[in-house]
């Protein structure tokens, strides 16, 4: 008789993969009411991004972030939420503070269970659905069988799609496969490569250091285009170095192992030429934590109802069916990693313009029920170089669990959810009411009250009027002007001047012109009238309101995320709530001719408040926000009101 015990489990949504992806995708969905579980394989969730593999979460703000005021693209919803959670909660950049804070938002979400340590291992099909899938935890000697209405692989590795028997792209597809200039003339199966990091710490005495017999060697040579050792960028000792990267030309899920044993024989390798070799001044430091799982940048990628191409991209290409947008350069590395040492690890090639990207890249083409999200997305390699990082995979986890769970109350499968258009409307409309962004789609919500209100407020600057707190967008991203973001290529070379002057070299990527909505979408008191500052909305006629929803400031513009570089995080607030942000305010209600305050918050620092109240005000007249304190600023920024009955 076998010791497994076995268990039958049912679910609205099953999300495979807890990565950035996976989570961003399970929350959405189990907010908006979905039964959802949510498998991860590893004892933590946030995948690359976790203590176990430490690369810190970049975006659309791409290499040279953005501009106050007028390039903001950072991305909204739930991963902003994340990012602003970790800013204040883990000011001591700790890995595990990171794990932690995602599995307690997912612990928080009543929708939502998690199965840690589980791995999905087959799938059950029948008449072009996914039935079923088996998941083992190998700790508890437990096994699952897990049936859904609908699947969602985030798994990185495209596990449950392969079971599935999903097509799958691997490799490089040639030139002539889709057009791509980027691409090699002739197709072949060679991936990014993968990587181990690693993270020194200085110490007061000095630290020797004694390799093993079995790590590589390594010449100065082998370094002349892959800086190490210099502080103040991403390229210190405390941090490791991403172009430690290799594996690309062999099998990144089947030959996993001798990578990461090939691997650490590299990483130890150039940490022993560091310290005994290269003449550095680093007798003092040593080696704190090494990875033993290779981050892997790339496996297979699967054939969806649309390939996102790098067409697409460099033309901003408007998808009616946009769920999430991307804007990092197409980050091209050669698979040999360093076995290429006379070739950059790495090209960045430039995109002018923020891109969508469309539910159709996220949906299987041959089955009916399977959506994926993350790097396993359907694009090109070429597209895929830039949607594989992972708050690009994040916006998308969102956009498809928000997809599968309006789809689901609508009784419609995935693979015809872009073909309806009401469906796809609301889905929009719900990612932006959840402080998702869409390039150039305007807030359209007929339930909300606000916009039938006259604004006013108690002093306003030009350009920051209280009446854009419905101008329907909730950001600047018209960018600089059109000059100073021409395109341009290997944009690596630009970071070392960058890193070498101190300066920013101007190669940002804004909304493009034609759907920009140039503006500054927010409302900004003026300094010079102090705090408290007070943004009032009037109805003609007493609204009942038992919800208003805030969106204030974060600094969009700016790099925010967990990272182990110290130069990196320095160009951020970190350690605190971004100053933009309102701290204290109070909600005050006028009701029968009398203003009643309704709600009262101390001490907030996240972009998107939502208060609710059991049973509506009925007879509301006015409402009236008073902000008494920012964190930082001189005077009130609000982006966004809404109010619901
Ligand atoms: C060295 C390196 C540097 C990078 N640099 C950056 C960077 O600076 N910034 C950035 O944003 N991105 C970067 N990337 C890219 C980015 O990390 C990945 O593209 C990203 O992690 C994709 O997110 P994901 O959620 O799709 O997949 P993953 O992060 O791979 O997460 C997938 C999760 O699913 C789990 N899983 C797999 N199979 C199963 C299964 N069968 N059952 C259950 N769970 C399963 C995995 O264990 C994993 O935890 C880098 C990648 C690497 C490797």
């Amino acid at each position: 008789m076998s010791i497994i015990t076995e268990h039958s489990l049912a679910c609205d949504l099953l999300v495979v993969g807890g990565g950035m992806s996976g989570v961003c995708c399970a929350l959405a969905a189990a907010r908006l009411g979905t039964q959802v579980i949510l498998v991860q394989d590893r004892a933590m969730l946030g995948g690359n991004a976790s203590s176990e593999i430490r690369m810190h979460i970049v975006g659309a703000t791409g290499l040279h972030a953005g501009l106050p005021l007028s390039l903001e693209s950072r991305e909204g919803g739930i991963i902003e939420e994340i990012r602003l959670e970790l800013a204040v909660r883990n000011p001591q950049r700790s890995a595990a503070v990171f794990d932690l804070i995602l599995y307690e938002l997912c612990r928080a979400e009543p929708n939502l269970t998690l199965l840690l340590n589980t791995t999905v291992v087959g799938a059950r099909v029948e008449e072009g659905r996914i039935r079923d899938v088996v998941a083992e935890r190998p700790s508890t000697e437990d096994r699952f069988t897990i049936a859904a209405t609908m699947f969602a692989d985030c798994t990185g590795d495209g596990r449950l799609g392969a079971e599935a028997a999903v097509p799958v792209m691997r490799g490089r597809e040639g030139q002539a496969a889709f057009g791509e200039t980027l691409a090699p003339e002739e197709g072949d199966a060679k991936t990014l490569g993968s990587t181990i990091l690693f993270q020194a710490k200085q110490h007061h005495r000095p630290m020797p250091y004694v390799a093993p017999p079995w790590v590589r060697k390594f010449q100065p040579s082998d370094f002349a285009l892959r800086p190490f050792g210099k502080r103040g960028s991403d390229l210190g000792l405390e941090y490791g170095y991403w172009w430690i990267e290799w594996g690309g030309c062999l099998d990144t899920v089947k030959d996993n192992e001798r990578i990461r044993d090939e691997l650490l024989a590299i990483t130890l390798g150039i940490w022993n030429h560091i310290k005994n070799e290269s003449g550095l001044d680093v007798s003092h430091w040593a080696l704190d934590w090494i990875g033993m799982v290779p981050g892997k940048r790339e496996s297979r990628r699967f054939v969806g109802q649309h390939i996102l191409t790098e067409s697409d991209l460099m033309n901003s290409r408007a998808f009616p069916d946009a769920i999430a947008f991307g804007g990092w350069p197409i980050d091209l590395h050669p698979p040999e990693g360093v076995d290429a040492p006379t070739e950059a690890p790495c090209t960045q090639n430039h995109l002018r313009w923020l891109y969508d990207i469309p539910l159709r890249s996220c949906v299987a083409g041959n089955l009916e029920n399977l959506f994926f999200a993350g790097r396993n997305l359907s694009a090109t390699h070429i597209a895929f170089a830039s949607t594989r990082v992972m708050a690009t995979c994040a916006a998308v986890g969102q956009g498809v669990g928000t997809a599968a769970a309006l789809a689901l109350k609508a009784g419609v499968i995935p693979a015809e959810i872009a073909s309806s258009s009401e469906l796809m409307r609301s889905i929009q409309q719900r990612l932006l009411r959840d402080d998702a962004y869409l390039i150039g789609r305007p807030r359209a919500d007929a339930d909300d009250l606000a916009p039938s209100a006259v604004v006013t407020a108690s002093s306003e600057q030009a350009g920051g009027e209280a009446a854009l707190v419905l101008s329907a967008q909730t950001r600047a991203v018209h960018g600089p002007d059109v000059v100073a973001s021409a395109a341009a290529a290997n944009q690596w070379e630009n970071v070392l001047a960058e890193i070498a002057t101190g300066k920013a070299t101007a190669l940002y990527t804004s909304a493009p012109p034609d759907r920009a909505a140039p503006g500054l979408h927010r409302w900004m008191s003026e300094p010079a009238a102090r705090l408290p500052a007070t943004l009032e909305l009037r109805w003609a006629a007493p609204v009942a309101a038992s919800e208003v929803q805030l969106i204030f400031d974060t600094g969009l513009h700016r790099f925010l995320t967990l990272s182990q570089a110290d130069g990196y995080t320095a160009r951020m607030e970190w350690g605190r709530p971004q100053p933009e942000t309102v701290r204290d305010y109070r909600l005050e209600a006028k009701i029968g001719g009398e203003w009643r305050v309704i709600h009262n918050e101390v001490g907030n620092y996240q972009r998107r408040r939502v208060h609710r109240w059991a049973e509506p005000l009925p007879t509301v007249a006015a409402l009236r926000l008073v902000v008494t304190a920012t964190n930082g600023l001189d005077h009130a920024r609000v982006c966004e009101v809404r109010v619901y009955s």
